[in-house]
């Protein structure tokens, strides 16, 4: 670890409510920063959209809460987890990737372009994982998979193969991808940005189902409305800081920054 753990002391990490803690959390790729002190929280059950122009940081962010990207410093928890380490003492080891694969699995994603595998089926796409990695039974895992087909407006499409589905339904196939590993928190990284407007309605309406049931969320979008209305906070990231944050209709419509106000002028 960096020599910040040092500084701030071992603390044992989160242990109430909060879902996700990012701490001071720097990002460089080469000699290029990217992310430079990101400090957030999410709560459980709830909803944080982050928005922000093209290249302030937000997938690498993102990519960081599961640790796809190893922190250059800082520090970050998902459920009490510290990421990426194991704490024993005052002392953090760097865990193995099967280890950090075991930490990454209560996180479900889902990315811009979908990512099915295109030579299976829809169902196939679903149950995958759960019987690959988490060694359900087949029928087990075809039962729930039908259901989360359901859920999100499917269930006619099981047989179905990507390539015959339009990309809101893909999209959708992917939500339900997601939830069948059971996570207990969601990333979207712009889950609606390729999708022909008349299709975004539906892709979102499965993310604010989810949002009602409790879903702890963190939505990288440029759909303000979904903002406005889901989301319990909104942070508006640029240049690899969170410039704002706060309540959706406090940053949206009283923003305080002049990046922020551009920004915003710009996507409305
Ligand atoms: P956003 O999602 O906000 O558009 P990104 O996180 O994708 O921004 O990218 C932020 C910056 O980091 C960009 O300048 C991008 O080129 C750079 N970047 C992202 N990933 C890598 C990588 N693996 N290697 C080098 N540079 C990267
Ligand atoms: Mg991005």
């Amino acid at each position: 670890m960096t020599s910040a753990g040092a500084e701030t002391g071992i603390t044992g990490g989160p242990t109430d409510d909060r879902m996700v803690v990012a701490e001071n959390v720097h990002k460089s790729f080469g000699r290029l920063p990217v992310l430079r002190g990101i400090d957030l929280e999410v709560r459980r059950n709830e909803v944080m959209c982050v928005v922000g122009p093209s290249g302030s940081g937000k997938s690498t962010f993102l990519r960081c809460v599961n640790h796809l990207e190893k922190l250059t410093a800082g520090r970050l928890w998902v459920g009490g987890e510290l990421m990426g380490y194991r704490q024993k003492g005052d002392k953090l080891y760097e865990l193995r990737e099967n280890q950090v694969a075991a930490q990454r699995s209560v996180i479900g994603m889902v990315f811009q372009n979908f990512n099915l595998f295109p030579h299976m089926s829809v169902l196939g796409n679903v149950i995958e994982a759960p019987i690959q990695v988490q060694r359900e039974r087949r029928q087990e895992a075809r039962t729930r998979a039908l259901e989360l087909l359901d859920r999100v407006g499917l269930a006619d499409k099981a047989e179905s193969y990507p390539r015959q589905l339009s990309g809101g339904q893909q999209q959708r196939v992917a939500i339900a991808r997601a939830l069948a590993m059971r996570p207990e928190l969601m990333l979207f990284d712009e889950p609606t940005s390729s999708l022909d407007p008349e299709l975004v309605g539906d892709v979102l309406d499965v993310m604010r189902d989810l949002a009602r049931e409790g879903m702890t969320m963190i939505v990288v979008t440029h759909e303000m409305g979904f903002a406005r209305e889901v989301s319990d906070s909104l942070v508006f990231m640029d240049e690899g800081v969170v410039v704002e944050s706060g309540q959706p209709r406090t940053v949206l419509s009283a923003p305080q920054h002049e990046r922020t106000r551009e920004f915003l002028s710009k996507v409305f």
